[in-house]
């Protein structure tokens, strides 16, 4: 049985201010144990989050880190800064990332080594462009994605990681998958990864793209989504808690 699990991503948002607001609106209406629920602040605000969330059962995510263990790298931060922060997760490979900072397949693949190496429990993105989907491409972009996790890491390495499809042309654009879309393609993901030696059918895969609190529940009513990657409506506690409720 796969667990639920509602992850909000805030991407490059927040203030110390609002942050204060939003965390006190999730520790105030903790969500039930039904459903796993994680946020992923940016990396500054860690920190603040760690220390407002504690003991309320919402955990912790980094948004992305370092493919080095430490040292002389300018501006990185590591995975054991983040354990240090108190957080259990964190997304790896997000198209924004891949598109804007140029983080290919292999460099996804180092930043999970060193993920789960520190024992934090990775959120790998994949997913296909509109002009992919367009040219019937989505399927064998994904599985590309997929094809170098399986490759590089066996089934037990990776046994606490989750996969979270986010068709690019879905993020913060209000266009989303529809649930028998992102159901397809959650099948596809879970028999890829089997046949790249995994157990798919173990995996958990979360839904990313234009997830709000109105379309929650008809998306997590598909029997092979697992859950979501929140962007925009993780910003408010009520949408957010209102798609953790649905799940
Ligand atoms: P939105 O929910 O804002 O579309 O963002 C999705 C996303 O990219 C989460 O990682």
């Amino acid at each position: 049985m796969r667990k639920k699990l509602v992850v909000g991503n805030w991407k490059m948002n927040g203030s110390l201010a609002s942050n204060a607001l939003l965390l006190q609106g999730l520790v105030e209406n903790p969500p039930v144990d039904a459903v796993e629920v994680a946020v992923c602040p940016p990396f500054i605000y860690l920190g603040q989050a760690a220390s407002a969330l504690e003991g309320c059962g919402v955990m912790l995510g980094a948004q992305n880190l370092s493919a080095f263990a430490g040292g002389a790298y300018t501006g990185e931060v590591s995975a054991s800064m983040l354990q240090d922060l108190a957080c259990e997760w964190v997304i790896v490979g997000h198209s924004e990332r891949r598109a804007y900072f140029g983080e290919s397949d292999a460099l996804v693949i180092e930043k999970l080594r060193m993920a789960l190496a520190a024992g934090l429990r990775p959120i790998v993105c994949v997913g296909e462009t509109l002009e992919q989907r367009e040219s019937g491409l989505a399927t064998q972009v994904v599985g590309a994605q997929l094809d170098a996790l399986t490759q590089a890491l066996s089934a037990a390495e990776a046994v606490s990681l989750v996969v979270a499809y986010e068709p690019v042309w879905a993020i913060g654009t209000g266009r989303t998958a529809t649930p028998e879309q992102a159901q397809e393609m959650h099948v596809f993901i879970r028999q890829r990864l089997s046949a790249g030696g995994w157990v798919g059918e173990g995996v958990r895969v979360l839904y990313g793209g234009s997830v709000t609190a109105d379309n929650a529940s008809l998306l997590f009513g598909k029997p092979d989504i697992d859950g979501a990657l929140v962007g925009g409506a993780s910003l408010v506690a009520g949408s957010f808690l209102a798609i953790c409720a649905a799940a």
